[in-house]
């Protein structure tokens, strides 16, 4: 019985913890044995096993109390270490944060806290969440348990992996430009990036704050429903976060669509392709993988449309303009004096500055300050930072264009399946592989990816789904509705 502890997603283990056919203690030890016996993959920056433990007895105690806090009570989950925690470090996984222990819980922690989920520890990333192979991890590369050779993605990889070498049955991550989408798909499972605004940013180590969102990574899209509802809501401390109801979404993964039957969920359903998302630029296995889940939608009840998102190709250097300005500015604050990393050694106090920043940064981290200090710089912030706003706009105009011919769009979320561990030399390169990512996170609207099918090497391909701003139940319906009839979700790396 307990080998299988670590198949169980969210709802089913809730539902096993319900019925006290296993008890938190029970599952959280198998995981915690799990997660050390994978060390070789990465994902986790640190645990915590007493702790956990401890958190697990009292979820337990209040089950056998009757006082249970609800569907999320007693489920072990891990967060990506963007967030600040009380109970473990917070790095963004980057030297100059090395040790860091925050005075207070990012909100979207302590909200998952108060749910009663136990957590076993911090993951891995790009160093502040910059980048998609989790190669710029300051502390180690995540390897991709479908074959260890390759990226997880990233930069939430380490979060991505966890669920898909089952060592944890879901986890946070956040997405700026793809973090949560892109990990889901080139590993195999579940992830969801909401409207900016539906959660709170308090608590999230900063990289660019109009584009930076949490999400939950799960192994199917009614175990981030789950999570979501938990994670989402109006706060106070963050003035973007929106002042939106948040629906059950969870409940409303079973709500019926108007005229929809048994074998048609998805009656009605408006599905747009983007013809720039189906071009030369995409694998072919990709592409292929795509279109057959695609088919499988259709066979759901969604009629497929052609729309057009015409400045798809524009919205990498705008990304790559407005994300590097809020950095340069965001990571101002670690300068060895207000937080960070303080060099041991130094002359005057720009010395000081100079040497603390260097050692405590890494390449890329250096590359974006530099990027976003020079786009915002007088006279140069006309030419690159003001015109990548205007066309900022445009982007999300081309999205309501768009969305007047269909409910949801559909399309690769990657371009090809994980590349291998260290070929990618050229940032410039890496950069061009957010292209479909980047223009849902530019406007703000809510994306997710869910497993659609195998690529070449029998590697992970997933389906990116975008809705309009606050939809993301009906993403999680579509995305439930195709589980229901797919088993793609349920696969596992061999030996995991
Ligand atoms: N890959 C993108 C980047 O490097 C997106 C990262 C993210 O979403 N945090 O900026």
């Amino acid at each position: 019985m307990s080998t299988e502890l670590h198949q169980l997603g969210v709802a089913d283990l809730s539902a096993r913890l319900a019925a006290k056919t296993v008890s938190t203690a029970e599952v959280t030890s198998h995981l915690l044995a799990r997660v050390a016996a994978h060390e070789h993959l990465g994902a986790f920056l640190c645990t915590d096993v007493e702790l956990a433990l401890q958190q697990a007895r009292a979820a337990d105690e209040r089950r056998a109390r009757g006082e249970t806090l609800g569907a999320l009570d007693g489920v072990p989950l891990a967060h990506k270490d963007i967030f600040v925690t009380t109970d473990f470090p917070s790095t963004a996984a980057s030297k100059m944060l090395a040790g860091y222990r925050s005075p207070f819980d990012a909100t979207v922690v302590a909200k998952l806290k108060a749910a009663g989920t136990v957590t076993l520890g911090k993951l891995n990333c790009d160093e502040f969440a910059m980048g998609g192979s989790n190669e710029n991890s300051a502390i180690r590369p995540v390897r991709n348990p479908w074959d260890a050779e390759r990226i997880p993605g990233g930069s939430s990889g380490g979060s991505a992996v966890a669920v898909a070498a089952r060592l944890v049955p879901a986890t946070t991550g956040t997405d700026t430009g793809g973090s949560v989408r892109q990990p889901a798909s080139l590993s195999g499972v579940t992830g969801i990036k909401p409207t900016y605004g539906r959660c709170s940013r308090y608590g999230m180590i900063a990289f660019a704050s109009s584009l930076d969102q949490a999400g939950p990574i799960a192994k199917s899209a009614e175990d981030c429903a789950l999570l979501l509802g938990a994670m989402s809501g109006f706060d106070e401390r963050d003035a973007t976060s929106a002042q939106q109801p948040v629906p059950d979404f969870a409940a409303l993964l079973r709500a019926p669509r108007d005229g929809a039957s048994a074998g048609r969920p998805l009656h009605g359903l408006r599905i747009g392709l983007p013809r720039e998302f189906f071009g030369a630029g995409v694998a072919g296995d990709v592409t292929q993988a795509v279109r057959a889940a695609l088919a499988e939608v259709e066979k759901l009840g969604a009629t497929l449309v052609d729309v057009s998102l015409p400045r798809t190709e524009l919205s990498i250097p705008v990304y790559y303009i407005i994300a590097p300005a809020e950095a340069s500015s965001n990571l101002g604050r670690f300068d060895g004096v207000r937080y960070g990393h303080r060099a041991a050694q130094y002359g005057d106090l720009l010395d000081m500055y100079r040497k603390s920043r260097s050692e405590g940064f890494g390449a890329e981290v250096k590359r974006r300050i530099m990027i976003g200090t020079y786009v915002l710089s007088h006279g140069y912030y006309d030419a690159y930072y003001l015109q990548a706003q205007k066309l900022r706009r445009m982007i999300a105009d081309d999205f309501q264009a768009a969305f007047a011919h269909c409910d949801l769009i559909a399309g690769p979320v990657a371009p090809t399946v994980a590349r291998r561990l260290g070929s990618q030399t050229d940032p410039v390169a890496e950069y061009l592989a957010d292209i479909f990512t980047l223009p849902a996170s530019l406007a703000g609207l809510p994306g997710m990816s869910a497993p659609a099918g195998f690529g070449e090497g029998g590697l992970p391909v997933g389906l990116q789904l975008i809705g309009n701003y606050w939809q993301e139940a009906q993403l999680l319906h579509a995305a439930h509705s195709f589980q229901q009839a797919t088993d793609f979700h349920l696969r596992t790396p061999e030996g995991y």
